[in-house]
């Protein structure tokens, strides 16, 4: 169907228990499969054996350098205190600063945080931004709080965390659940608890901040923008023509409405969408401005005007040439791989298939575009935002654009190179890609002492 038939697959031939298994032995991890944190490195050391990467190294990189977990309490509007638990992971920094989004969600857990710092740390390699990997959430529910109580929320996680991050130390940005407001308050907290001289360079703490304080121009579509220069860059080799192809959005939140607006403009047909409030379809397209003015009304899909209600297993058979998922990890396990219709899946979530899932999709033929560099745009454009505040300048959108472009396509062509060297599937080549550079470092500067 497509490249990945004409190259011979080793990964698939090789078991994955055993290349692993003495590094998780070592480090007295009891492996369960269903975990995330474990699922990530699994992958991680599989591309780490292709490339070679020394056995320390891999060591190093199966476990974060910091995790952090505090508990604070909130005024809630009732007039009760309510405690809630946050985290901070900084997984690795031989790149640069930590970075990596904090995402606010009822699901919020250690591993799963530990899993996405470890995906930031191979994402900012695979991009060739200087910058590591950490990530961060609190275990609440945004949807269920007020204005006033998100914000207070916001306030008392940055003061918990204000000690063990800095503008040039760990860099936080916007995830699931929080967006530029949140990085406002975030910012302005921070800011508020460095002395008064040093404040102005203190708003790089924070990405993804509004523009009015500092944000880049084009931050909030980056992570979508970066999608559709890797499609780009990727799609043609598959036979698929953007302008006529006809895809399928999990998730419209940040990342799933600007890839289906940005999609649309380039006159790809949206037919169904699906998140947290159901499933939606239309044969004839959906007009991907109308949805997003209908989600910020309602907070999701269902219901919309312009399309029938359909089934998540509907949803998942539909014949089309894209399917992205852009909501929360471990949505296509092997019970929806072995049902999508989909030619290609262009993973703008992280993580949003099981290894399970993986290997359905892959005996299926399914090509998978991985989330380390399909996501990528959104960290790129914070590295942008970052710059920017350092040198005390501002980029014009054509030019973030241009320099987003850049790094998108050269990160794609890194993975189709390291595909063929490796003879490897795409999500193992995208690791491959950016161990080669994490090990290049460890090489060069060696471990203290
Ligand atoms: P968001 O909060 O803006 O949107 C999340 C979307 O997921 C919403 O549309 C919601 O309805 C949907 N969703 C939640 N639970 C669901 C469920 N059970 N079934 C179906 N849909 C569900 O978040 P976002 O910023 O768009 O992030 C989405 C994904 O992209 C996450 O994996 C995130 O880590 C990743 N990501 C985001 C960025 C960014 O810049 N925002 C960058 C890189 C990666």
């Amino acid at each position: 169907m497509n490249d990945s038939t004409a190259v011979a697959d080793k990964t698939a031939t090789q078991n994955p228990q055993h290349l692993h298994s003495r590094v998780f032995e070592e480090l007295e991890i009891v492996r369960d499969p269903s975990n995330l944190y474990h699922q990530t490195i699994e992958q991680v050391l599989i591309a780490a054996q292709h490339v070679g990467l020394k056995h320390h190294q891999q060591i190093i990189l199966a476990q974060p350098k910091n995790e952090i977990m505090v508990h604070f309490p909130v005024l809630m509007d009732n007039g009760h205190h309510q405690l809630f638990k946050g985290y901070r992971v900084q997984h690795n920094n031989a790149l640069g600063p930590y970075k990596g989004g904090i995402r606010f969600h009822p699901h919020v857990s250690l591993d799963d945080v530990k899993s996405l710092a470890v995906l930031m740390t191979c994402k900012c390699s695979l991009v060739r931004v200087p910058f590591g990997g950490g990530k961060g959430g609190v275990k609440c529910n945004p949807r269920e709080l007020s204005r006033d109580e998100l914000m207070r929320v916001t306030r008392r996680f940055c003061s918990a965390i204000s000690n063990q991050i800095g503008p040039d130390y760990d860099i936080p940005a916007p995830d699931v659940g929080t967006n530029a407001q949140v990085m406002a308050w975030f910012a302005d907290t921070y800011q508020q608890m460095m002395p008064e001289h040093t404040r102005q360079d203190t708003a790089r703490i924070v990405t993804g901040k509004p523009v009015e304080m500092g944000g880049s121009v084009g931050r909030d579509k980056a992570t979508g923008q970066g999608l559709v220069d890797v499609l780009d860059e990727m799609l043609p080799e598959l036979g698929i023509d953007i302008s006529k192809m006809t895809f399928t959005l999990i998730g419209f939140g940040n990342v799933g409405g600007w890839t289906g607006r940005l999609l649309a403009e380039r006159g790809a047909k949206l037919t169904a969408v699906l998140d947290h409030t159901g499933a939606i379809h239309n044969a004839n397209g959906l007009n991907a401005i109308k949805l997003t003015a209908y989600v910020e009304k309602t907070g999701g899909v269902g219901g919309f005007a312009g399309a029938e209600t359909i089934t998540q297993e509907d949803f998942y058979g539909l014949d089309v040439d894209l399917l992205v998922p852009a909501a929360l990890e471990q949505m296509i396990t092997a019970t929806e791989a072995s049902i999508i219709g989909a030619k290609v899946v262009a993973e703008g979530a992280n993580a949003p298939t099981t290894p399970e899932g993986d290997e359905v999709l892959l005996q299926r033929g399914v090509e998978i575009l991985p989330a380390i560099l399909c996501n990528a745009g959104g960290v790129t454009v914070s590295y942008f935002e970052w710059v920017q505040n350092k040198c005390s300048v501002t980029w014009s959108p054509e030019e973030v654009d241009q320099k987003l472009n850049q790094h998108m396509v050269l990160a794609a062509r890194r993975v189709k190179l390291a595909r063929h060297k490796y003879e490897c599937n795409m999500r193992t080549a995208s690791y491959c890609a950016a161990l080669e550079a994490i090990g290049r470092v460890y090489d060069l500067r060696g471990v203290f002492p």
